[in-house]
């Protein structure tokens, strides 16, 4: 444990809260700089409370917002780099396919940005991928580049290579309060810090977290159901560890954001979700009574019989874990115009009244195979540096009202 080991000093160059994937790639890509970083953690490293936990990730190329696909490469990058730095394997590729309805058009962005022409209809799929049943009109675009990032493996190289840089980790340490001013002073349930810069990175607590500097964030946690399902056949028919990845994508049709990957965290089983959720607070998630309908596993259920009839159509394990989404302005979108996609984007930005505080949140379920940018965004509005990436999607005032209590 970092608190044991570590000598006790109380001013830094920059302190960051929250030690899931975004806020420890932010501080690693601080001390690279050789800034004095403290990282600190609520629970005790290790932990499942979060949304950086479990085994397995999906990495890939194919974005239809293209400010994310530009960014793919840096993260392939980088994340190879971590791999070198630690000696660690942290990702394995499998490609992975996209499935939609013939001209979705998020299915068209991503295949633009993909550059690939090829698109597989139901007997091309078959023949390439045949653990994958396509029902007529549906296709499938393949990112050759995807694969499995080994998520809980990545968050502890990080770690590991954040302190090698000099940086101090202090886990089941809590932050209760912070007081803003040109020294920002951070008191923990262990502590009083000080800084010139904090940054915050709190993942599903972050709604509630912010709301002591005045910030009212439209941040909704949703409680996920972490599915995996047994092959009927281990090894068989294309599916487990040979299949592929998978997406499907097409907001108006059913079934939009169910997503898969290959048998990899527990022999024999195939990690099958939804990208949807019920909301939740972090604090209360194992409250769910255990009666209450699941209409997700009904969604997914279904889905598997007609599209991995391989899989029995019943989970055989069941986790969970927790996304931060934008309730109000997904709602906005799909009443008025339910062609687009909901904002998924990410808030990476100052507070808009205390410009030494940075917030990074809103990961949406989709941000940990691009951490390593957030992290070098986030390190680079912190230090007052040029970004290295457009930040126009990512602004906090996006938001209408943000700023509450602190106008
Ligand atoms: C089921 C599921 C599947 C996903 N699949 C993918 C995928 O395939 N590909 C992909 O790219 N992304 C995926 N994601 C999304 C990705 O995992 C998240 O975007 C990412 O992990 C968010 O990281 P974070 O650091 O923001 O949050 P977290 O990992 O939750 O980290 C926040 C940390 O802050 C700490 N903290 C909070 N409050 C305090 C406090 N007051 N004091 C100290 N510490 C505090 C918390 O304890 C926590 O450790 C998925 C997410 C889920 C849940």
């Amino acid at each position: 444990m970092a608190a044991l080991s570590q000598p006790q000093k109380s001013t830094y160059d920059v302190i960051v809260i929250g030690a899931g994937i975004q806020g420890s790639f932010t501080a690693y890509h601080l001390a690279q700089r050789h800034k004095d970083t403290l990282l600190l953690e609520q629970f005790l490293l290790p932990h499942s409370r979060g949304s950086s936990h479990g085994q397995s990730r999906i990495i890939r190329s194919a974005y239809p917002q293209e400010y994310y696909s530009r960014m793919m490469p840096d993260c392939f990058h980088r994340w190879q780099q971590l791999e070198a730095e630690t000696g660690t394997t942290l990702y394995r590729q499998t490609g992975l396919v996209l499935l939609g309805p013939l001209g979705e058009p998020e299915l068209e962005a991503c295949r633009r940005n993909l550059g690939v022409d090829e698109v597989l209809d139901t007997t091309a799929l078959a023949r390439r991928f045949p653990g994958f049943r396509l029902p007529a009109g549906q296709v499938a675009v393949v990112d050759s580049t995807a694969g499995v990032l080994f998520a809980g493996r990545a968050l502890q190289a990080v770690q590991e290579v954040f302190r090698r840089h000099g940086g101090t980790l202090r886990d089941g340490e809590k932050v209760l309060r912070i007081e803003p001013g040109a020294t920002v002073t951070v008191t923990t349930t262990a502590g009083v810090y000080k800084a010139p810069r904090i940054i915050i990175t709190a993942g599903a607590w972050t709604g509630a977290f912010v709301e002591q500097l005045g910030l009212r964030l439209p941040l909704q946690p949703l409680r996920i159901d972490v599915c995996y399902w047994r092959e009927k056949q281990p090894g068989s028919a294309g599916l487990g560890s040979v299949s592929p990845c998978f997406l499907t994508l097409g907001l108006s049709q059913a079934p939009d954001g169910i997503y898969g990957l290959p048998s990899i965290e527990y022999p024999g089983l195939m990690k099958v979700c939804h990208h949807h959720g019920s909301p939740t607070d972090p604090e209360k998630r194992d409250q769910a009574p255990s009666s209450a309908p699941r209409p997700d596993i009904t969604i997914l259920s279904s889905f598997i019989s007609s599209y991995l009839p391989g899989l029995e159509t019943q989970p055989a394990v069941m986790e969970t874990c927790l996304y931060t989404v934008y309730p109000t302005l997904s709602l906005h979108l799909h009443t008025l115009a339910p062609q687009n996609t909901p904002d998924e984007d990410f808030i990476l930005d100052h507070h808009p009244k205390f410009s030494n505080i940075v917030i990074g949140a809103g990961f949406s379920g989709h941000g940990f195979k691009l951490a390593p940018v957030v992290g070098k965004l986030l390190c680079e509005l912190s230090l007052g540096e040029e970004p290295s990436y457009s930040m126009a999607h990512f602004a906090i005032t996006r938001f209408p009202g943000v700023l509450g209590d602190a106008q």
